[in-house]
């Protein structure tokens, strides 16, 4: 594993925990310094592009001074110019001193757009160097002393997402695609000897025929898996959802020692043979008894029993599915390893077992520089406060709330991701957050990231195009994300105008299934691929009675703390199962998009 400059003296780590051990009490220790040492890393090497260099023309300035002083915090709207001129062929010296080997496409839009980013081989390094310590750091926590490593696998799900090229011929691909590209696989690890899946299965691109391959090659080699894990926790629920229907032809494969006939990729279905070569009815029967028991409680548990945990990320949105997971884990811990994103891999959780709801991560000192907003958590329209002056890592506060913003090596300067991260605790001198939120997101059920500037886009179309024209009027309008139903979907209560006899006329019926359809048509590109992949749902507009929405302020200020009822903004999102429940009583006529 390739380390950053400030640790060349010890230059790889092989799987060697105790190394890993000493190399993160090292950077924690020395949080500060190695922010620094990074910083001046990168300018050094990318102050010259065209986008840095116009803020140091005086050679002789102290560029982490200039840096500071006049480098903008900037947003992907100020980025994309650059983005799409590189996508166009212009030199990556725009951005990046280094060669720009693909553009990784993140799941979050910006203006309904899909937004991209620059990778450079060095990030790709970061990359794989970043995974390989969280494994370690969770390995440490999960084998035990007297049941070493050896031989044992995590069957982590994984899958390609489509790739496309720039017109220079550019590739652009999902963050998770590009590590299973690049041959990093070895790190999240997605194959043998660390997976229990052969490349050609991670690497098929119908995703159907390689969960279905993926969960085959789990279930043969069930007695040496020692985790079982997706990235995301809604990835693990599907993936239970997928056993239910096809447990009994996994069954019938294994026992017959013959691969359904749907599975036609070539080279998936080729690996699999070697795996599945025989039949064998003792390993189908163990595995079917488990499978027909009514309940599905602790499935995990008994279809693997050497496991000890579930690797899935539950933080943020996700944490919706804890629930889900401790029933199909019958008590193993969950682990939410890593915080990452498009834009870089960030933060490792240094407590694997820490409980699901209270998980912190440490931001890898090496993989970035860091700055972080203030941001207020009460303030009801995300603004930052401090007038946009950012703290360095290591002058964050406990307790605080702010919005990170990073410096890379592929070119993002001074970037705002846009998640809101709280700060927990510190680990030595390097701060500890606990995810709080997306800014600005208010439904997700998936990796759709909906704001609420494209909800309220959507209903202004089915306003404008279906309500106005039949005469109706929305008085008001929220929603939630409604992760109970499988697969979960979005829900949205509308208060219309009383226009009498409402849920009764035929008219309005198809009116209202109208409206359904065109929301859910018209929100964002990773909502439509999720519905697509029937991750989510079809989308639920609830009617609600006259006087819904009041009876929803007078609630809201009743828990509020302080609150004014001049200040009251309605909700374009409801969290609180209460304010769900108060709702759903309220509830006339319910509506489904097809
Ligand atoms: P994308 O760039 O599409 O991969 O999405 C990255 C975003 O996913 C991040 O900016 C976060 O908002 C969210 N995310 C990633 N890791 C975590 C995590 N461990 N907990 C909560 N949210 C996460």
């Amino acid at each position: 594993m390739e380390l950053p400059s400030f640790h060349r003296k010890n230059q790889t780590i092989n799987d060697d925990e105790e190394s890993v051990e000493a190399l993160l009490k090292k950077m924690t220790m020395d949080a500060g310094k190695i922010q620094d040492q990074v910083l001046e890393e990168i300018l050094a090497k990318n102050s010259k592009t065209e986008y840095l260099s116009r803020f140091f023309a005086d050679a002789d300035d102290n560029v982490k001074q200039v840096f500071k002083k006049k480098v903008p915090l900037v947003e992907y709207s100020d980025l994309l110019p650059y983005i799409d001129r590189i996508a166009d062929g212009e030199p990556h010296s725009i951005v990046s001193a280094d060669p720009i080997l693909e553009l990784i496409r993140s799941s979050g839009t910006s203006g309904g757009k899909q937004k991209l980013f620059p990778r450079t081989a060095q990030e790709l390094r970061l990359t794989a160097s970043f995974h390989e310590c969280s494994r370690n750091i969770l390995n440490k926590h999960i084998v035990d002393d007297d049941q070493p490593l050896n031989g044992r696998k995590r069957m982590f799900l994984s899958f390609l997402a489509p790739e496309n090229t720039t017109p220079s011929n550019l590739v652009v691909r999902s963050a998770v695609t590009s590590i299973m590209r690049n041959t990093l696989a070895q790190s999240l690890p997605l194959n043998p000897p660390l997976g229990t899946s052969p490349p050609e299965v991670t690497m098929c691109k119908d995703v159907r025929q390689s969960m279905y391959s993926q969960l085959l090659c789990g279930l043969l080699r069930r007695e040496s898996v020692m985790s079982v894990g997706t990235i995301f926790a809604a990835g693990f629920v599907h993936m239970i959802k997928f056993l239910e229907q096809h447990w009994e032809a996994l069954c019938c494969n294994i026992r017959q020692g013959r691969i359904s006939d749907w599975i036609d990729d070539p080279k998936c279905r080729g690996a699999l043979s070697y795996i599945l070569s025989r039949p064998m009815p003792d390993l189908a029967d163990a595995i079917s008894k488990e499978f027909e028991n009514k309940s599905w409680e602790g499935i995990i548990k008994k279809l693997w029993p050497g496991v000890k945990c579930i690797e899935t990320v539950v933080t943020g949105s996700m944490a919706q599915y804890i629930p889900k997971l401790e029933f199909y884990g019958g008590g193993l811990p969950i682990v939410s390893m890593i915080y990452a994103a498009s834009e870089g891999s960030f933060g490792i959780n240094l407590k694997p077992l820490s409980d699901p709801y209270d998980v912190s991560y440490c931001l890898a000192p090496w993989m970035a520089y860091y700055e972080f907003l203030p941001f207020d958590p009460t303030s009801e329209d995300d603004a930052d406060l401090n007038n946009g002056k950012v703290v360095d890592l290591v002058h964050v506060k406990v307790g605080q709330h702010y919005e990170l913003v990073v410096t890379t090596c592929s070119g993002l300067n001074r970037y705002r991701v846009g998640d809101i991260l709280m700060v927990s605790s510190f680990h030595n001198n390097a701060p500890q957050f606990r995810f709080v939120r997306r800014k600005n997101v208010i439904l997700s059920i998936d990796f759709d990231k909906t704001t609420e500037e494209d909800l309220i886009k959507t209903i202004s179309k089915a306003i404008h195009n279906i309500l106005e024209p039949h005469g109706f009027l929305l008085t008001d309008y929220t929603s939630y994300a409604d992760s109970r139903s499988f697969p979960g979907h979005y829900v949205l209560f509308w208060e219309l105008q009383d226009h009498g006899g409402l849920g009764h006329d035929d008219g309005f019926v198809q009116m209202m299934r109208g409206c359904c359809n065109l929301v859910d048509e018209s929100l964002d590109e990773a909502y439509k691929k999720c519905r697509v992949r029937n991750l989510i749902g079809p989308l639920e507009i609830k009617v609600v009675k006259q006087g819904t929405f009041d009876a929803l302020m007078d609630f809201t200020l009743s828990r509020r703390k302080s609150a004014s009822p001049s200040q009251y903004k309605p909700l374009k999102c409801i969290t609180s199962e209460d304010a769900i429940q108060m709702m759903n009583s309220m509830v006339i006529a319910t509506f489904f998009s097809n």
